[in-house]
């Protein structure tokens, strides 16, 4: 089958591999039907996360057609058209009994890889490094679902391949962002990042009842698509002297009551902070840019929460005297995918979200490397790029 494949930094082809089998009674081989690129690929495409393997298989946001099913899978069959949260969980140890599904004990293999730079262990993950599990990704024809009856959620007649997608990552991941916000009528949310899960977070903050949304970008087509989609205010920061003052000039001094990150380690920026952040990485004397994190620490109100979705490694120059003087309230976490996916194919289907527009590029899997690049550079008002095998 064709499958896009990592080679090394910055070098993706579109390769013929073996195709996947069912290794365990709980599988599912998966038909993908549509899968998108996610701004964290860019982490080791840009080569700041190691632990990738010429010819791995990447991508893990998708959905698609089951094709086989293992002898043990119960409540999913051939031909089920489903949607497959990016972080694997087994379904049964403790933490994904407490719906904290990308903590899952027992589906990345690789823990040891893990433990040294993250203290712990995650769950496994599709296409997303050795050290995330090594599991093949889903830019491909078709790719292995494991523990599948846990995994796999029916997708509504109604809703088309754009709608369902993201449920998979960028929607599941924004709206646990704006959940972790305890958002209450009133409440003032700042959104740092327009992208893919910086757009449902702003819609998903909306659709809990914040009175104000402010989305913060560079990117003058992905701040028209927060106001339009999500109804936000925006600031472009390149167009103001600072985020912090911009915000707390808009909120009576007081600065947002949450502020969520949807940015992460490759934040861009503007000013000495950032050159420095920038020449640090570079260097490779720290893994993380983290202008937007700071920002939000400085400008959320006492008291406030910081909900923060961006990938990060190892930062400094991190605020925790802020942090604590302020009495914020820190949440943050990798997607836990199962616990949402039921719930936003539900509102898909009853029409109060429709995260469709975030599929700006449809390409088949062939030109999946154009699209990567399309989607690295934000060329042609890219948001996300969907590949159809
Ligand atoms: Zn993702
Ligand atoms: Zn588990």
């Amino acid at each position: 089958m064709r499958a896009l494949c990592w080679h090394d930094v910055n070098d993706l082809r579109v390769d013929d591999v073996p195709e996947p089998e069912l290794v365990n009674p709980r599988d599912v081989v998966l038909r993908v039907t549509m899968t998108t690129a996610c701004g964290s690929d860019l982490h080791f495409i840009d080569g700041y996360l190691p632990t990738m393997r010429e010819g791995d298989v990447i991508g893990h946001e998708f959905m698609g057609e089951v094709a086989k099913v293992g002898r043990k899978v119960e409540g999913v069959e051939e031909g089920d058209r489903v949607v497959v949260p990016s972080f694997i969980g087994c379904g049964s140890c403790g933490y994904c009994q407490d719906d904290l599904w990308s903590l899952c004990d027992n589906t990345n293999p690789n823990a040891a890889l893990q433990e040294p730079v993250l203290g712990d262990t995650t769950a496994g993950i599709y296409g997303y490094t050795h050290a995330f599990g090594g599991y093949a990704g889903s830019h491909a024809e078709y790719v292995r679902v494991p523990h599948a009856d846990e995994n796999c959620f029916h997708v509504p007649d109604e809703l088309d391949d754009e709608q369902a997608l993201f449920a998979s990552d960028a929607w599941a991941t924004g709206y646990m962002g704006a959940d972790f916000c305890d958002i209450e009528e009133g409440d003032t949310v700042a959104v740092w990042g327009c992208g893919g899960v910086g757009l449902m977070a702003q819609q998903s903050a909306a659709l809990m009842g914040a009175e104000r949304v402010i989305g913060i970008d560079r990117f003058p087509e992905r701040l028209r698509l927060a106001e339009r989609e999500a109804g936000s205010e925006t600031i472009d920061y390149t167009a103001v002297d600072s985020v912090v003052d911009a915000l707390k000039a808009t909120t009576g001094g007081r600065g947002p009551d949450a502020c969520i990150d949807a940015v992460g380690m490759e934040a861009h920026g503007t000013g000495p902070a950032h050159a420095y952040d920038r020449a640090k990485q570079q260097l490779k004397l720290h893994t993380d840019r983290g202008e937007a994190l700071r920002q939000a620490i400085v400008a959320c109100r006492k008291g406030g929460t910081l909900s923060i979705l961006g990938v990060y490694g190892l930062m400094d120059k991190f605020p925790l005297g802020i942090v604590m003087n302020k009495g914020l309230t820190v949440r943050t976490a990798q997607q836990h995918g199962q616990r949402y996916v039921p719930d936003l194919l539900e509102y898909a289907a009853e029409g109060e979200m429709d995260p469709s527009y975030l599929a700006t590029h449809e390409l088949e899997l062939e030109e999946s490397p154009r699209g990567y690049d399309l989607f690295k550079h934000k060329e042609d008002g890219c948001v996300r790029p969907v590949f159809v095998p």
